[in-house]
C-alpha cells in the first residue's frame, strides 16, 4: 500500500486562520526548506512562483519530521494544533 492511500484514511479538522506551522519569510531557500519538500509525507511543502517554500498545514499528520530538520535552524515554527484540531488518524 502506498504512503498517498493510507493518507486518504485520515481526517482532518482545519483550524482556519492558526496555522500550527509556519514557514519564516525568506528571499531563497535554505538547504533545510529544500529538503523539506521531499522529507514531508504528507507533501505539504510546496516552492511558489517566486522561488520560496510554502506550506498548507491541511494535511498535515503531525509527525514531526519539518520540526526536527528545519526548526533548530529557525527556518519554521512549529507548535502542536489547538485542541480539537489537526489530524484524526482513522487506522490507529
Ligand atoms: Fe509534513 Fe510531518 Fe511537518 Fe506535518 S509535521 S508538515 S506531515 S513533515
Amino acid at each position: 500500500v502506498r504512503v498517498e492511500d493510507k493518507l486518504y484514511y485520515n481526517r482532518y479538522l482545519v483550524d482556519a486562520g492558526h496555522p500550527h506551522v509556519r514557514v519564516r519569510a525568506h528571499k531563497t531557500p535554505s538547504p533545510q526548506l529544500l529538503t523539506l519538500l521531499k522529507a514531508c509525507p504528507a507533501r505539504c511543502y510546496e516552492l511558489n512562483d517566486n522561488g520560496q517554500v510554502e506550506v498548507t498545514v491541511d494535511g498535515c499528520i503531525e509527525c514531526g519530521t519539518c520540526r526536527v530538520i528545519a526548526e533548530p535552524t529557525g527556518d519554521i515554527e512549529w507548535s502542536h494544533p489547538r485542541g480539537g484540531y489537526g489530524v484524526l488518524f482513522k487506522f490507529g
